[in-house]
């Protein structure tokens, strides 16, 4: 079911039909020229998986095909698009079962939503001022952001926030509002910062400076206070870090605010965005952590509500202060609302997903998911550990990092997020004991058969996770 170039497949019988003229076909479905896979910028280094733009797109898909003229008499059609979708779903069953890389909570039934489905809704605008549109759901949305606001304590009057898309998107609302405060402010965030940190860096031109972190992937305060020395004439923006992507290393926010009043940034020569896309809704329900309040001096926090919450479609939450948004809206008269959101039209069904999920957990249900998937976390580093493999979890996060399995299938087959020499395991409340039992259990299994005789060797992984958690032959 390749599409090449100019025709496509229907899929069902091999035939082959052409596109009708309108269409340059050879603009969508050719390759990028041999010359970039060959030099410039696209070139990798050789270990690395090799990524090639526009050439690992068109390995497997279903092609669109041109309905028959007596489609709707036969129901051919139907039939056969009915069939793709009965495999799709298949997969996705057989997928979900099998996936544990990845943080997204995947436990969630809401049937009763299915009603919705057939709405065109839209919050398009500011969630707090109507628009012309009307079928949207801003009710469900101030609901939601509500409940995020008051636990992160700021006053109903006092905050501003929307229904984001992703993650993603409230980190390119925080940095903004930062940048809006502090035009010439420098932005701090620590190398194991997510990537779309740097990528508002890039989009916004803003200066960027990657502090170092410590093993647990913490952001290093004496790195960080030496470098807003070097810098003392500019404000600070920084990005901190509530639960890294790759090691759900949690940024002490206490520790980053004393550094910046040890080196004199006062509260006006400052602002904090917290990128709580992975713990933010983990992190309060958990004793020790430093504790993610605008009682103290940041400006934005952020979160993901496709991972640990447990949407079933991407999107996330943004909370700042409403003196902050003033700063960057503008009037728009053709919504007869006010722009102050990164996308314009935004999906109206995640708030309802949301306020379904909150509504039905509440304080209490997030806070004993909390605490299984932190305790089968621990569960999951003790197996490994004591299967002799590397392995480190953080004292306040369910992302067990360990060895990378030297099988790719395996790492497929598990959807196992990698890198370097490093694997992690983010334990969402969808992963079960038995779940975890299976994966270990496969591991050590099959382990052997990725050495050369059988021989299982530890790969050296004291420069990712510290040499007392490595188990390599050196660091035994
Ligand atoms: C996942 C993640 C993001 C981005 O969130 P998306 O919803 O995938 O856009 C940002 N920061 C961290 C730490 C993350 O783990």
């Amino acid at each position: 079911m390749v599409g090449s170039v100019g025709i496509v497949s229907n899929g069902s019988n091999g035939e082959v039909e052409r596109l009708p003229p309108e269409f340059v076909p050879l603009e969508i479905t050719e390759p990028l020229s041999p010359m970039i896979e060959n030099g410039g910028a696209m070139q990798v280094e050789k270990e690395e998986k090799e990524i090639v733009l526009g050439r690992n797109v068109h390995t497997m898909s279903h092609a669109i095909t041109e309905p028959e003229v007596d489609d709707d008499l036969t129901g051919d059609r139907e039939a056969y698009m009915a069939g793709v979708l009965a495999r799709y779903r298949k997969s996705l069953i057989e997928r979900s079962k099998h996936h544990l890389g990845y943080p997204y909570n995947l436990d969630f039934d809401y049937g009763a939503l299915a009603q919705l489905q057939h709405f065109s809704i839209n919050n398009l605008g500011d969630p707090f001022i109507e628009s012309n549109y009307g079928v949207h759901s801003r009710q469900f949305e101030v609901g939601v952001l509500d409940w995020f606001a008051r636990l992160w304590e700021l006053e109903k009057n006092e905050y501003w926030g929307y229904i984001t898309n992703c993650g993603t998107e409230g980190n390119l609302h925080g940095i903004l509002v930062g940048r809006e405060v502090f035009p010439d402010g420098i932005l701090y965030a620590s190398k194991e910062s997510h990537y779309s940190v740097f990528k508002a860096s890039r989009m916004y031109r803003m200066d960027c400076i990657k502090v170092e972190t410590l093993n647990s992937g913490e952001i290093d305060c004496a790195d960080f206070k030496s470098k807003l020395l070097q810098n003392k004439e500019k404000p600070a923006i920084i990005n901190v870090n509530i639960g890294t992507t790759v090691k759900g290393a949690v940024d002490d926010l206490d520790q980053v605010i004393e550094t910046l009043k040890e080196t004199g940034f006062g509260e006006d020569r400052f602002y904090i965005h917290c990128d709580g896309a992975l713990f933010g809704l983990m992190m309060p329900f958990v004793k020790r952590a430093p504790k993610v309040s605008f009682k103290k001096p940041i400006g934005s926090v952020s979160v993901s509500g496709h991972k640990f919450v447990g949407c079933p479609m991407p999107c996330g939450v943004q909370i700042t202060r409403l003196e902050h948004v003033n700063a960057l809206s503008r009037n728009v008269e053709y919504l007869a609302s006010r722009d102050a959101t990164i996308m314009g039209s935004r999906n109206g069904h995640a708030p309802l997903f949301l306020w379904y999920t909150l509504n039905r957990k509440g304080y209490k249900g997030f806070q004993k998911e909390v605490q299984k998937c932190l305790r089968n976390a621990h569960y999951l580093k003790d197996r490994l550990r004591a299967a002799g493999i590397g392995v480190m979890l953080n004292e306040l996060s369910s992302t067990v990092v360990f060895e990378r399995p030297r099988d790719e299938e395996f790492v497929r087959r598990w959807q196992l997020a990698c890198q370097g020499n490093i694997a992690h395991v983010v334990v969402m409340p969808n992963i079960t004991i038995d779940k975890l039992d299976d994966f270990v259990n496969e591991l050590i299994e099959k382990r052997p058969s990725w050495y050369p005789d059988g021989e299982v060797q530890s790969t050296c992984v004291a420069v990712d996770i510290g040499k007392e958690n490595c188990t390599c032959p050196q660091h035994k």
